[in-house]
């Protein structure tokens, strides 16, 4: 990185999964989850970040925990995390992770203040450009999804049947019995609509035309060797092809659930990157490092370093 310009910073971080009750233990009890102290690690990343100089944060989701409503209104929570981030005039792009939607139905979600900016008619998927040579897709994987859903709609019938057939479990959030890839039919994953996919394919066709660069994220990975089967967008191999379609302009693709960090490169040159989530690993968050041909992504803590070429020289 040394002698090249850097023409923008910006903050990354998944999973802080913020619930105001004592730090506890995950389901295996091999590691701490830090719920309450979420709000200090994100004011530690946040100082970090200021001293980067970052003009934009990538929220990947699971931003509060499902525990919240067990303790109060979910409002009040989401509140309490997001004042942190607004204490900086930085924008930040914020993903739809399951846990969000343990919390708030799809609708109410889509109208909160993690969507502000957007349309009222949006459905959290959106694109952000911070300068001409770069445009930023932010994926909804959980546009169709059980979670944040009546138990008595349409919809929510639809995706029930459609697990029911591919998981044997009574329990859809256990994927036990299931192999590989398979093993991302539960409960806490979802998919992205035709709508969405079309959307994806319609702005990344724009941006080879444009030549700009794209960086894609989303909660969940979209390719398995980054991570286990049971954290895989259950139609992720329809965003791998829209991806493969127009890889032409596409640098990486990150996201955050699996809470283990995971690294390849595909067949396309698209840096697959899934960062650690804060529950587990706390002080794990990033610094991207815009250059004029590569995009340099600084780890802190369990995140590593990771270096992208770009598609198209940066002239921001
Ligand atoms: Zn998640």
């Amino acid at each position: 990185m040394a002698n090249k310009k850097t023409f923008m910073k910006f903050g990354l971080v998944a999973d802080l999964q913020y619930a105001d009750i004592e730090d506890g233990y995950n389901w295996n009890r091999t590691r701490k989850r830090y719920y309450r102290s979420a709000l200090c690690l994100l004011k530690k990343a946040m100082k970090d970040w200021k001293q980067n100089d970052v003009k934009l944060v990538l929220q990947l989701g699971d931003l509060i925990d499902g525990f919240c409503k067990r303790t109060e209104e979910p409002k009040n929570c989401l509140n309490r995390i997001v004042d942190i981030f607004d204490e900086e005039k930085w924008p930040v792009l914020h993903v739809v992770g399951n846990h969000e939607l343990y919390n708030f139905s799809k609708d109410s979600l889509y109208k909160s203040r993690l969507f502000k900016s957007l349309p009222p008619t949006n459905k959290a998927y959106y694109t952000w450009q911070p300068c001409d040579g770069l445009k930023i897709c932010v994926l909804n994987i959980y546009e169709i999804s059980a979670l944040g859903e009546r138990d008595d709609s349409a919809r929510y019938k639809i995706v029930k049947s459609f697990l029911d057939e591919r998981n044997p479990n009574e329990n859809k959030n256990d994927p036990s019995g299931l192999e590989s890839v398979d093993r991302r039919f539960v409960r806490f994953n979802g998919a992205m609509s035709k709508q969405q996919l079309e959307w994806l394919t319609k702005e990344l066709t724009l941006a080879e035309v444009q030549k700009q660069n794209v960086i894609v994220i989303g909660h969940n990975p979209v390719y398995s060797p980054v991570t286990d089967g049971q954290c895989l967008c259950w139609n992720y191999t329809d965003v791998l092809e829209v991806l493969s379609e127009c890889h032409s302009s596409v640098v990486c693709y990150i996201s955050g659930h699996s809470h283990e960090s995971g690294y390849a490169v595909d067949l396309n040159g698209i840096h697959h990157i899934t960062m650690p989530g804060v529950i587990e690993y706390p002080d794990s968050y990033a610094v991207g490092n815009l250059l004029e041909d590569t995009l340099v992504i600084q780890g802190r803590g369990e995140m590593f370093d990771v270096v992208c070429p770009l598609r198209f020289k940066l002239n921001c």
